[in-house]
């Protein structure tokens, strides 16, 4: 098959033939229709982290069963299926208790084990649900990880109708799906950006209201809702309401920050980690798409041999939502 390979980390990627890959007793091989990038696709490149090599990245995907292990059942060749991109092993007691983000052995598609951005992926048979009716294949691709992501951020973070969320620094896939979920869920929501366009934009997803990431935030917030970091940390604390909540997945502009423990007890506020999502709050997503969760996809590009041109485009950071690549053209 066709796949995009990393061979060394730092290092750049290579349109390559590998041998496509069979799956073993429970697992599957999708023939991916679409698959859409995220910041770990660079990450890669530059040994942060680095991958076992030679390495296939890409989390997000879609398309149709083409080979199943001899032990699956319930999922059939020729099925259209998303890809749920959280692996874990699903039988230790972390797993069986529902929270398999914390298993020991969680992996995540197109960092720890081959991605997406392939002809072929083969995952867990667990790993693929049945296509959502009604929505496009971009919008299948967009969703998985950003929104499992933004969901699980906000469940842990305990956001409630009628309270206050800010968004810092709308643009990402993350934040467009912290954006819409808390709109769904009857939050005021408010967004940042340094940028007038992707305020603009933010508005016309539902925000109340939007403002520049490099001034004081002028609202309060019961939950405010980060994965910018270094950059805005500071205002996003002072942004807090008593007793809020701030939630962060990562750190794009700086990963390390500082804390004011006064404020922090004396406001009685909570700092709040989380990554990916469980195999429940996948369903839990894959449902909210069903019933028609907008989904922020910036741009549609053509073709699995355009990733370095989408990934281009990705690093400079223009995008409000995913960048999705077709890959039958
Ligand atoms: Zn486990």
């Amino acid at each position: 098959m066709r796949a995009w390979l990393l061979e060394e980390s730092p290092g750049t990627y290579r349109e390559a033939d590998v041998p496509t890959p069979d799956p073993s007793g429970d697992e599957v091989r999708v023939r991916l229709v679409v698959s859409a990038l995220n910041h770990m696709d660079l990450w890669v490149t530059r040994g942060l982290p680095r991958p076992p090599l030679p390495h296939v990245p890409g989390a997000d995907g879609a398309g149709v069963i083409e080979a199943v292990g001899e032990r699956v059942q319930g999922v059939a060749v020729g099925d259209e299926v998303v890809i749920n991109p959280a692996v874990s092993c699903r039988t230790c007691p972390v797993c069986l208790s529902g929270e398999s983000p914390l298993c020991p052995r969680f992996a995540i598609l197109g960092e720890h084990r081959w991605g997406t951005h392939a002809e072929t992926v083969v995952l867990p048979a667990a790993n693929v649900v049945p296509r959502p009716p009604g929505r496009s294949w971009e919008d299948l691709a967009a969703y998985p990880l950003c929104t499992l992501t933004a969901w699980r951020m906000l469940r842990r973070a305990r956001l409630r109708a009628g309270e206050t969320m800010i968004v810092v620094g709308i643009g990402g896939g993350v934040s467009s799906a912290g954006l819409a979920l808390g709109v769904a869920m009857g939050a005021r929501v408010f967004a940042t950006s340094r940028d007038q366009a992707k305020r603009a934009r933010a508005l016309a997803l539902g925000a109340e209201g939007a403002f520049d990431s490099e001034a004081d935030f002028p609202v309060k917030a019961d939950v405010v809702f980060e994965n910018v970091g270094a950059a805005t940390w500071d205002r996003s604390l002072r942004a807090l309401a008593p007793g809020g909540r701030l939630v962060t997945c990562g750190g794009t502009a700086g990963s390390k920050v500082e804390l004011s423990l006064p404020r922090l007890f004396f406001k009685q506020h909570e700092i709040i980690g989380s990554t990916m999502g469980s195999y429940a709050e996948f369903d839990q997503v894959t449902g909210l798409i069903r019933a028609g969760l907008p989904v922020a996809v910036d741009e549609v590009i053509d073709g699995l041999g355009s990733l370095p041109r989408a990934l281009e485009r990705l690093e400079v950071g223009a995008q409000l939502g995913k960048i999705v690549l077709r890959h039958e053209v």
